[in-house]
């Protein structure tokens, strides 16, 4: 179970690589001091009472360095022991040292990091030499026992490679988990790499088969996800949940935003840790204002929706991205939402119906007749079982 209270900790906005489709600046960008970690601790001690992760994002984190995590872990950990914090990376590993890796298993820090399928699709995308540093990277990782999933993002030119990539994670026997590449707030040509929503759709449905097909052997973390969201009729992941107020995001100066996805915007700054905001404070500000109105707008926009209660609208920074700081609309890729919960529905309340009731009670394996393909209730027979 993912803990609701989620802190992103942006150690610098600057990275090493440079991603076709990403944002983030130059190497030498600022990094957040230590005392900013500090003031962190003291300001979450009486902010909220329930568990806690924090996620280091970027920009690149680890080029904060082996003594930022050596300071900073211990001192949210220790001092924040009444939140139960966990913890996790963002990363391309491109900077993993065998030092780093080494404080973060300490922590038991999983890792996530990206890759776009094999080496030549994800070098067209992400820069030449991009895929072998991070590889070297995943190696060190490895070795110190950390546990690392990679993130792959669907441009509207990978997507026409689907089979190659899919395949690509079979056979290295790697998690899934699909990112499509978005039209960002801060770009000069927002579409240039977006996946449209009814591609993002039939992305979904295909990795939904593909996901039941090989369902022992790979695991694709959105079909999870997604499927969670229908059998439960809950939001498991941020998109499918009101994020407004259960995720911030801090940046190296220590300002404090709804989401990593707003870092660096002047305009979308709540607060700052060093003046240990309440609750209140944070929501009170322009940005916190403006999260909250998604949340109305999606209660009437979304209200005929059969999935709103576990979509919620979706991102609202997506939703955000093509009319800057206005809200307008929910966000862009319902179309995808609305094709692959309906799919989902479909084949679910399909198989409920086409199965004896004693199965279906049991939620357990059935001793009494196997389903000549595996369908999502199998599928989440399996990730209660996990
Ligand atoms: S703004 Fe979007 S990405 Fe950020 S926490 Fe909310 S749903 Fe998640
Ligand atoms: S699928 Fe679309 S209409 Fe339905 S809740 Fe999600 S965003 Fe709203």
């Amino acid at each position: 179970m993912k803990n609701p209270f989620h802190i992103m900790l942006i150690p610098t906005l600057g990275c090493p690589s440079k991603c076709k489709y990403c944002w983030s600046s130059e190497e030498g960008s600022p990094i957040m001091s230590i005392e900013t970690i500090k003031e962190v601790v003291a300001w979450l001690k009486n902010f909220r009472s329930d568990r806690v992760t924090f996620t280091f994002h970027g920009g690149e984190p680890l080029l904060a360095g082996a003594d930022f995590y050596r300071q900073a872990l211990p001192l949210l950990s220790d001092g924040l022991k009444e939140l139960t914090p966990e913890f996790a990376m963002q990363t391309n590993l491109w900077r993993m040292t065998p030092e780093i890796a080494e404080v973060l298993a300490k922590y038991q820090v999983p890792i996530g990091s990206s890759i776009d399928g094999p080496e030549a699709i994800t070098d067209s995308q992400r820069g030449d030499g991009y895929f072998a540093k991070t590889m070297r990277g995943y190696e060190i990782a490895k070795a110190a026992g950390l546990s690392v999933r990679f993130i792959c993002t669907f441009t509207n030119k990978s997507v026409k490679f689907r089979d190659e990539i899919f395949d690509f994670f079979l056979k290295n026997g790697f998690t899934l988990k699909l990112h499509p590449a978005l039209p960002s707030l801060r770009s000069e040509n927002p579409k240039e790499w977006a996946l449209e929503p009814a591609e993002y759709g039939d992305l979904l449905v295909y990795l939904l088969d593909k996901a039941l097909e090989h369902m022992n052997e790979i695991e694709v973390m959105n079909i999870n996800d997604l499927c969670r969201c229908v059998f439960t009729r809950r939001g498991t992941v941020c998109t499918y949940v009101d994020c407004m107020g259960n995720t911030f995001a801090i940046g190296p100066d220590g300002s404090i935003y709804p989401c990593y996805r707003f870092v660096g915007m002047p305009e979308y700054v709540m607060g700052n840790v060093y003046d240990h905001p309440s609750m209140g404070d944070l929501m009170q500000s322009e940005a916190g204002k403006l999260m909250s109105g998604f949340k109305e707008f999606v209660d009437s926009a979304c209200k005929e929706c059969s999935h709103i209660k576990y979509c919620r609208g979706g991102c609202p920074y997506n939703a955000m991205a093509p009319t800057p700081g206005r809200i307008e609309g929910v966000d862009p890729h319902c179309v995808a939402y609305k094709r692959i919960f309906g799919e989902i529905n479909d084949r679910m309340n399909k198989e409920m119906f086409n199965t004896p009731m004693m199965e279906i009670g049991s939620f357990g394996p059935s001793a009494h007749r196997k389903p000549s393909k595996p369908g999502v209730m199998t599928l989440m027979r399996s990730i209660v079982s996990r």
